[in-house]
């Protein structure tokens, strides 16, 4: 871990990895210490497992998921205190930084093509949740009756929409510029 760091660097660096340990058979809480401690260094698994008061096999599913993603891996190893080869786990900060800077690009990607396409043209609704939303050429060819209910299609007012999303891609950006900024930083 390079000395350069901050508590706030470290706190994102967390995020970043534990996103990549998401699994529905991993426990939230188990993943969270033990890529705390690996933010620290390279670890023995069950030395993670009896420092975090974990069962070892809990902690390994975690570690498996991280490796499965290529954010984590091991080495055997040797150990005069230990009667049998251990394995020793360190993060890959970079990759995990690099795979999460693409996610978020993506999902930036998307919010801005659904602001310049979907939401840059007059939307009609019928108001029935189940039912799909029309542009106004889609509209006028069925004369604006929801094809799906029969209801009459009204004008939707996409301004909130259009508002939150703007933001959302704000929020996005600022946290694409930190994560560079924390790429930069690991050199
Ligand atoms: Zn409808």
């Amino acid at each position: 871990m390079p000395e350069v760091l901050n508590d706030e660097d470290i706190k994102l660096l967390k995020r970043v990895v534990l996103r990549f340990a998401d699994s529905p058979n991993v426990d939230p809480d188990v993943a969270e210490k033990t890529v705390e401690i690996l933010l620290h260094g390279e670890a023995i698994d069950e030395e993670i497992a009896a420092e975090i008061n974990a069962d070892p096999r809990d902690v390994r599913k975690v570690l498996y998921r991280l490796n499965e993603n290529a954010i984590a891996t091991f080495r055997k190893e040797i150990r005069d205190e230990y009667q049998y080869p251990v394995y020793s786990w360190k993060l890959n900060l970079k990759d995990a930084l690099r795979k999460y800077i693409d996610e978020r690009r993506r999902d930036l990607e998307e919010v801005e093509k659904m602001l310049s396409n979907d939401l840059n043209h007059p939307v009609f609704h019928c108001g029935n949740e189940e039912c799909p939303r029309l542009t106004f050429e889609e509209a006028m060819e069925c004369e604006f009756r929801c094809p799906n209910c029969g209801e009459m299609l009204h004008e939707v007012d996409v301004s909130k929409e259009r508002a939150h999303l703007k933001r959302v891609a704000e929020e996005i950006k600022t946290e694409i510029e930190m994560l560079e900024r924390l790429r930069e930083k690991l050199g």
